[in-house]
């Protein structure tokens, strides 16, 4: 597994992880990696601050990065409510409940839950579009 913090063109940054770099160019290409705040496809690796400094900057470079986290953690966890809240879990049946809500014109339903890279790919090729985000632990 491989973290990546990824920029939209709105110039929200997140972070996601990917099995391997050749699984975000493959995703990204796709156009299947939306951005969590507002769902653009135009994401891109944002470039990380180099961790080789003098001794001195040590504290606070590490300090800095730290709060970022706290800080994503944070906006994540609200996400996570918000969908909790809002949203009904159907687990690994995603894709197939995905598919009998987008071709009943009348089902509305919001839900969430698991797909594999492959079922995503189906899904985008039906014309589906899943917006994923990284699900962060409620403790800690
Ligand atoms: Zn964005």
């Amino acid at each position: 597994m491989i973290k990546y913090n990824l920029k939209c063109h709105n110039g929200h940054e997140f972070e996601s992880w990917f099995s391997n770099s050749e699984e975000f160019e493959k995703l990204n290409n796709k156009k299947l990696l939306d951005c969590i705040y507002c769902s653009s496809k135009k994401i891109k690796k944002s470039i990380m601050a180099p961790m080789i400094s003098s001794k001195k900057n040590d504290t606070e470079q590490i300090f800095t990065s730290n709060r970022n986290i706290q800080i994503e953690k944070n906006k994540l966890l609200k996400l996570r409510n918000y969908i909790e809240k809002n949203f009904d879990f159907v687990g690994k049946d995603f894709s197939k409940k995905v598919r009998e809500i987008y071709y009943d014109k009348k089902n509305n339903k919001a839900i969430y839950g698991t797909a594999t890279p492959k079922e995503r790919e189906e899904l985008a090729d039906e014309g589906i579009e899943l917006l994923s985000i990284p699900w962060v632990d409620k403790d800690n």
